[in-house]
């Protein structure tokens, strides 16, 4: 494939040499290249509408002052309010979060949710932080975006290292400069209007794609052993729903390391032991394994749930699995794709796997403009529903055209946004 060339990572287990933002760039242009999509069209949206860089200083422990950066793109509003979670990682920039902002206008075109994309982001290291340090970086960053965000402007949610307290945060700053609107963030705790079944959405509709993969390829949950790489929120929801389903979680990593376990290891137990204190590696019952081991696993489906980029052109052949379900934002860079097809490796892409939570977003959002609660039951249903359809519109595509169902969801989802642009006059 044309683009850009990925450049030496040092070993297996690190994140490819080929950014975010080139990775959405080179899957955009290929299916821009099967649409026919024009040139000039093209550089509306490989670009954002809106960049907005801010200034968050913040008095660290030591009594020093340290200036971290906050970020809110808005890549394209055509098709509804700007939609798209905020993440705090000591990574985070710019580009990334260009990134990832392209990647929400997608998702939400093909799962068929009214919003535009955008994402923000604070380069803060969340995890040396105290909450009132996470506190004071979230009122920074809503009182210098005041004019950006909004419940019909641009609509925050939880990402990488923010959850339901940070969205609660963010709701209040914005009381207090506007009044109560809860529909200004998604995510929030259920206490201050945010929505049942928001939480593990994510992971949930994961589980939705394998059950309508499953049949294809002919797996049945009680033979599928999972891995899942990575285990906040989206990794450790897909697991226990995924082991609740009759699925055998086989191995999970996260920052600290790699564990296996071949009889199958109890998700909600570990995530106890993690919120307990405990340390992966020191999981009951499983075995410590090194991070090449964990990629070279043998299993039915394999999840990336953590950080862009980690399955690349230098260990994708590792992978030992017949499907890969991204939980993660682009953790599958376009060399490794190739390198997985040839395997006869499925990808259930980002944009379709991990859509759920937006799905969940939107009914949050519908339901704080219409203060009425709907039950857990109502929503996992819709979820189910949106999930199923999403997916086999992207199969259909990808089976008339022959085309990986990456391609085939990044042709739906720029269809939808270049119409209702063109419709709407801005293009
Ligand atoms: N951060 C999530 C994502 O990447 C959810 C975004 C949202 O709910 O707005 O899809």
């Amino acid at each position: 494939m044309a683009g850009v060339q990925e450049r030496e990572p040092p070993d297996v287990t690190r994140p490819a040499g080929i950014s975010n933002i080139e990775v959405v760039t080179q899957n955009f242009d290929a299916a821009a290249d099967r649409i026919g999509l024009e040139d000039d069209l093209r550089a509306v949206f490989r670009g954002s509408y809106r960049e907005v860089q801010v200034q968050i200083p913040v008095r660290l422990s030591d009594g020093r002052v340290r200036v971290y950066h906050g970020y809110r793109v808005q890549h394209n509003g055509a098709r509804g309010p700007y939609k798209g979670g905020l993440r705090y990682h000591h990574e985070v920039d710019l580009d990334e979060v260009r990134a990832l902002a392209s990647l929400m206008t997608w998702k939400t075109a093909i799962v068929g949710v009214p919003f535009g994309g955008a994402k923000g982001g604070v380069n803060c290291p969340a995890h040396e932080l105290e909450p009132a340090q996470i506190e004071a970086i979230t009122r920074q960053l809503v009182d210098k975006l005041d004019q950006t965000i909004g419940p019909h402007r641009d609509i925050a949610a939880p990402d990488m290292n923010t959850n339901a307290q940070v969205m609660a945060w963010m709701m209040d700053e914005w009381a207090k400069l506007h009044g109560h609107e809860p529909a200004v963030v998604t995510g929030k705790p259920i206490s201050l209007g945010g929505s049942y079944g928001r939480e593990n959405a994510t992971g949930r509709g994961l589980v939705y794609c394998f059950r309508e993969a499953a049949p294809q390829l002919r797996m049945t949950p009680a033979e599928t052993r999972i891995v899942v790489q990575g285990f906040g929120n989206v990794g450790s929801w897909a697991a226990r729903i995924a082991h609740d389903l009759g699925c055998r979680i086989v191995g999970v990593a996260d920052a600290s390391g790699a564990i296996s376990a071949q009889q199958g290891l109890d998700p909600a137990a570990l995530r106890r032991h993690l919120d307990e204190g405990g340390t992966l590696t020191e999981f009951p019952g499983a075995e410590r394994i090194s991070g090449e081991e964990f990629l070279a696993l043998e299993c039915e489906v394999f999840i990336p749930a953590a950080l862009g980029g980690l399955i690349h052109r230098d260990n994708a052949d590792l992978l030992n699995c017949r499907l890969v379900l991204e939980g993660a934002n682009t953790p599958t860079t376009p060399a490794a794709d190739a390198i997985l097809r040839d395997k006869g490796i499925h990808v259930v892409p980002d944009v379709l796997a991990n859509a759920g939570g937006v799905v969940v977003s939107y009914f949050e959002w519908v339901q704080n403009l219409q203060n009425f609660r709907w039950t857990e039951r109502e929503v996992n249903d819709r979820l189910g529903t949106s999930m199923r359809r999403a997916f086999r519109e992207v199969s259909v595509r990808a089976r008339d055209q022959d085309v990986p169902l990456r391609l085939a969801a990044y042709q739906l989802g720029i269809e939808r946004v270049v119409e209702a642009a063109r419709t709407r006059g801005y293009v």
